[in-house]
C-alpha cells in the first residue's frame, strides 16, 4: 500500500472517486471529522484529482501520480500553520521541505507534533496575512502540468481574520483550481469560508484499520497492536502517542486486578495496588482508561456473545470467564468507579490511597453479584426442599 493511502476509509475514498470522475468535484472541499485521519484523505482526495490514468484512485502509475506521491506535483499547493522568525515574512513555502518531509515519514502527522518541529514554544502558531497573501499569488499563477490546481489548506482553524481574503477566492477560484481546506476544529472556522465549502465528514476508524496501520508501518505484533486499537478510539494518532507508553501488559495487568479482587485477599490487593499507584500519571492514566474499554467487552460478551469481544488469547478466556460473574449493573458501577479514578489521576490524588479504594470498591462490586447469586440458589434449594 501507498505510504500516502489513507487506511480503512473505503467507502469514503471510493464516494469521492465517484464525484471527481463525474468532472463535477466542487471547487472547495472542507474535510473535518474524526481528528487523527483527515490529512490522509485530503491528500489522497488531491491526489486523485490531479491523476491522469483511466481510474484515478489515484492509478500510481500516470507522471501526475509519480509526482504527487513525493508531494511534489508543480499543481499540487500546500498551506499551513507556521510560526514567524526573526520578524520575517512567516509563509509555508520557507516551511515547505520540513512539513512535506514529515508527511512523507507518516501522513497521520499530528497538529501537536507539527507545532512541536516548529519549535513553537511561546509563539503565535498561525496561517499569516503573509501566507494568505502567497495563497492568492500562488492560485492566480496558470497551472503547470494539469488541467487543475489543488491547494491543501491544513489546519485551516488557524486561519484569522485575514483569512477573508480568500472569500472572494474561494468562492470564484480561477478555472480548475480546488481547494481542500482541513479542520480539526470546524466550529472555530470563519462562517463565511464553511458555508462556500462542500463538506467531507470523515469517520473514526474500525480496530482492523488501525490494527493494519500499526502492523504495516510500525512493526507492532498483532497482541499489542489489539491493545492499542482498543485504547484509541479510532484514531491513528491517538494510536501512535500510544505506542510510546507501555500498553502491551495492560490486558494482563487489569485480569490480574479483577482476579485479586474476586479473591478479596487484602493484602495482596493493596501490594498491586501500590505497584500501581508507583507508576508514572500517563501509566495510572491508560491503567483505567484500559480498565474502561476491559468492561465494556465484559459487558459485549454478555449481551453480544464471546465473537463480539475484541480481545485475544488467554486475556480473551479470562474475560469471558469474568463476564459470566457479572451483571450488566455491576459492568456500569465498575465503569464509573473507573472514570472517578481518572478523575483522581487527573486532579493529582493520592495514588496509593486512590487505589486502595479502588481495589477494595472493586471486590465489593464483585462481591455483589456473587451474594445475589448465593442468595438465589440457597431460595432455589428452598423451595426445592421445602424448607
Ligand atoms: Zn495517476
Amino acid at each position: 500500500m501507498h505510504q500516502l493511502n489513507p487506511y480503512g476509509q473505503d467507502a469514503l475514498t471510493s464516494r469521492l472517486q465517484t464525484i471527481i470522475a463525474s468532472g463535477r468535484t466542487p471547487h472547495a472541499l472542507l474535510v473535518s471529522g474524526a481528528k487523527g485521519g483527515l490529512l490522509p484523505i485530503a491528500l489522497h482526495t488531491a491526489r486523485m484529482i490531479l491523476c491522469t490514468g483511466e481510474v484515478a484512485a489515484p492509478c500510481e502509475q500516470c507522471q501526475a501520480c509519480l509526482m504527487s506521491k513525493s508531494l511534489a506535483h508543480p499543481d499540487l499547493h500546500f498551506s499551513f500553520p507556521t510560526v514567524s522568525k526573526d520578524k520575517k515574512p512567516s509563509t509555508s513555502s520557507s516551511f515547505l521541505n520540513q512539513w512535506r518531509d514529515l508527511v512523507l515519514a507518516d501522513s497521520y502527522l499530528s497538529s501537536e507534533e507539527w507545532f512541536d518541529s516548529l519549535d513553537s514554544k511561546n509563539k503565535q502558531v498561525n496561517i499569516s496575512k503573509d501566507e494568505c497573501l502567497d495563497i492568492v499569488r500562488r492560485i492566480s499563477l496558470k497551472s503547470f502540468q494539469s488541467k487543475h490546481k489543488v491547494l491543501v489548506l491544513w489546519l485551516a482553524e488557524y486561519l484569522g481574520k485575514d483569512g477573508n481574503r480568500l472569500l472572494k477566492l474561494i468562492e470564484e477560484p480561477p478555472e480548475g483550481t480546488i481547494f481542500i481546506l482541513v479542520t480539526e476544529q470546524k466550529d472555530r472556522l470563519l462562517t463565511t469560508i464553511t458555508s462556500r465549502c462542500q463538506d467531507i465528514n470523515v469517520p473514526p476508524l474500525k480496530d482492523e484499520a488501525i490494527i493494519s496501520y500499526l502492523r504495516e508501518r510500525h512493526a507492532i505484533a498483532d497482541d499489542d497492536a489489539q491493545t492499542i486499537a482498543l485504547l484509541a478510539g479510532g484514531d491513528i494518532q491517538a494510536a501512535r502517542k500510544l505506542m510510546q507508553s507501555d500498553t502491551a501488559e495492560l490486558p494482563q495487568l487489569m485480569v490480574q486486578w479483577f482476579r485479586l479482587a474476586y479473591i478479596g485477599d487484602p493484602s495482596e490487593m493493596i501490594a498491586f495496588g501500590d505497584e500501581i499507584a508507583s507508576r508514572s500519571r500517563e501509566d495510572k492514566k491508560q491503567f483505567f482508561k484500559f480498565g474502561l474499554s476491559f468492561v465494556r467487552e465484559l459487558l459485549l460478551a454478555q449481551s453480544v456473545g464471546p465473537d463480539a469481544v475484541r480481545l485475544r488469547g488467554q486475556v480473551k478466556a479470562s474475560a469471558l470467564k469474568l463476564s459470566s460473574v457479572i451483571d450488566a449493573s455491576q459492568g456500569l458501577e465498575i465503569a464509573h468507579l473507573f472514570e472517578d479514578m481518572l478523575l483522581g489521576v487527573a486532579r493529582n490524588a493520592n495514588a496509593r490511597l486512590q487505589m486502595t479504594h479502588a481495589s477494595l470498591e472493586l471486590n465489593r462490586l464483585l462481591k455483589t453479584r456473587r451474594q445475589t447469586i448465593a442468595d438465589r440458589s440457597l431460595s432455589t434449594s428452598t423451595i426445592r426442599y421445602g424448607l
